[in-house]
């Protein structure tokens, strides 16, 4: 097996599916030539197309049996892809969706690591009060929730800053009068203009109404924790809108039970059982075009697959890959190609002791680093093997220096959690850059409200779905927005609604 290192984002995926132990990553993967085995699992794991196999007899290509055609054609399995395919299938279309790596969910769902659901990035989506939630009982899914009311918690977050004050809650921290003032910006914020909402930052926008430091770096912390970007990259809008959504949720805050690739299963279950197809390792090479409408799709292995609408799910700039800049008018390209991926990492680990225990979110202001930390097993323990914690501490990305910045998250869990070394079982540095970002577009100044791209594409029968369309909302908690549009254009009413 070769790794191309130059083309490497260091999401950690390859590590983590590697059943050899022939990949390590320190911000970026290696490979132990030594330790592999050429069993290929990588090839499938890797987002960005890193690992090229060399063997003297190459293996016969994947080769799935597809039908010439179908009435729609899902690129991508991310919840976007996923959530819309079931949903038309569920509405009697014949949907195949194909999927490049080898497992559906692209950057929402777990793989298993030393015996531990690990994230793909996602860690869960607020509940059964979310728009995910909402969306998966329109399709009539039923997902068993793990509330905090259920664990006996009050708190979605615990704060604990790095000079070593900690709070059960923002409540417990803010005095009466910062409270008031709190409550008066993000409640009085869903009736103000939304027009002045986008052009000021969410740091600016509460420093009107607070200026009280601890309050400014728990919002600072909150931003980062639930996009990647700082207060001041993030128009109050945005901020009000998680504010309120995690607010909405309450005590209801819930993990699907098994973790998101529990909403995952059910998603390509309901997709299967009302009749759709769903082809892993099977990557769209081209998205094929007549005059200006889209006719269906070329895969890599080559084959052609008719399709009456074409729905795609990897993001802005595979979208203008797969299409091809000649295809599309030009300012639609410029919008494509201006789009700022939110870059961001996270370091996974697992424990021999819990870190903490109060809430599943630790929000850890004034950290050098880190900026928040969730423990999916607080809620739900059978996430990893008996006796040991999960931990995901999120930071943003600010150099090319990972070796230095995975010093600086090490430094602050050691600073927050002074038994951190004694305690530790393993770690995986997760870095979402580049060509696999944390989202692509996200919510950063710029590129929220009208300036989000629309389901509908300048190609006729063509759409997008996924994180960078319409919405706003906690992290992929936006994207049933952007699916509820698309299924309106395409004149399908979800089950729940007929
Ligand atoms: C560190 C981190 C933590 C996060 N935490 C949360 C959280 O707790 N809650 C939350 O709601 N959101 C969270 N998010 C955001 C969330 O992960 C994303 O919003 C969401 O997963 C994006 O889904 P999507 O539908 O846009 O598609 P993606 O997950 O981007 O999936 C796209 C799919 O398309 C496939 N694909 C691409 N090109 C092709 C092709 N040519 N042919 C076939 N398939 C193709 C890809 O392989 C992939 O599987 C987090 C993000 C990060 C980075
Ligand atoms: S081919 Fe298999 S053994 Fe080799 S690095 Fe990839 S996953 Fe590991
Ligand atoms: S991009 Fe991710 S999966 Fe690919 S080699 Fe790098 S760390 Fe591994």
């Amino acid at each position: 097996m070769r790794l191309l290192t130059e083309k490497c984002t260091g999401c950690g995926y390859c590590v983590l599916v590697c059943p050899y132990n022939a990949l390590t990553t320190n911000g970026w993967a290696k490979l132990i030539p030594a330790n592999c085995t050429d069993c290929n699992l990588c090839v499938y794991a890797c987002p960005v197309d890193c690992f090229v196999p060399e063997l003297e007899t190459p293996l016969k290509p994947y080769r799935p049996r597809v039908k010439e055609e179908y009435e729609v054609v899902v690129i991508g399995s991310g919840i976007g892809g996923l959530m819309v395919g079931a949903a038309l299938a569920q509405a009697g279309r014949a949907v195949a969706v194909f999927e490049k790596l080898g497992f559906p969910g692209g950057r929402y769902t777990e793989l298993t690591y030393k015996g531990a659901a690990v994230t793909t990035s996602a860690w869960t989506s607020l509940g059964p009060r979310s728009n995910i939630g909402r969306l998966l009982a329109d399709l009539r899914i039923e997902l068993d929730y793990v509330s905090l009311e259920d664990v006996g918690l009050t708190e979605q977050y615990a704060i604990h800053f790095a000079d070593g004050r900690h709070y059960a809650g923002l409540f417990d921290l803010l005095t009466p009068q910062t409270r008031k003032a709190w409550l008066k910006a993000v409640i009085g914020g869903r009736k103000s203009q939304s027009s002045f909402l986008n052009q000021i930052s969410a740091a600016d926008y509460v420093a009107q109404f607070s200026t009280d430091p601890d309050l400014l770096a728990v919002v600072d912390a909150v931003v980062t924790t639930a996009s990647g970007l700082s207060s001041s990259q993030m128009p109050a809008s945005e901020y009000i809108q998680i504010a309120l959504a995690s607010r909405e949720a309450g005590r209801q805050f819930a993990m699907p039970r098994g973790g998101v690739r529990s909403i995952i299963k059910a998603l390509t279950r309901t997709l299967r059982e009302a009749g759709g197809q769903l082809f892993v390792r099977s990557p769209v090479a081209r998205i094929l075009v007549k005059g200006n409408q889209a006719v269906g799709v070329r895969l890599a292995d080559g084959r052609e697959v008719r399709s009456e609408v074409v729905i795609h799910n990897g993001g802005p700039a595979r979208f203008g890959q797969l299409v091809g800049a000649k295809n599309l008018p030009r300012d639609y390209v410029g919008r494509l190609t201006a789009l700022r991926g939110v870059e961001c990492a996270a370091l996974f680990c697992a424990t021999r002791q819990p870190l903490f225990t109060d809430a599943p979110i630790t929000i850890t202001p004034q950290c050098r680093w880190v900026a928040g930390i969730f423990s999916p097993t607080v809620l739900d323990p059978s996430l990893s093997r008996t006796g040991h914690y999960l931990y995901d501490a999120f930071f943003p990305t600010r150099s090319d220096d990972r070796v230095a910045e995975l010093g600086l998250a090490l430094a602050d869990l050691r600073n927050l959690f002074p038994r951190f070394d004694d305690v530790v079982e393993w770690t995986v540095p997760m870095f979402f850059t580049g060509a696999w970002p944390g989202t692509e577009s996200g919510q950063t100044f710029g590129q929220t409200g009208d300036h989000r791209l629309d389901p509908v594409t300048p190609i006729e029968n063509c759409y997008l779905v996924g994180m960078d369309v319409k919405g706003s909302g906690v992290a992929g908690d936006l994207i049933p927005v952007g699916v509820r549009q698309l299924l309106a254009y395409l004149k399908v009413e979800l089950k729940s609604q007929r």
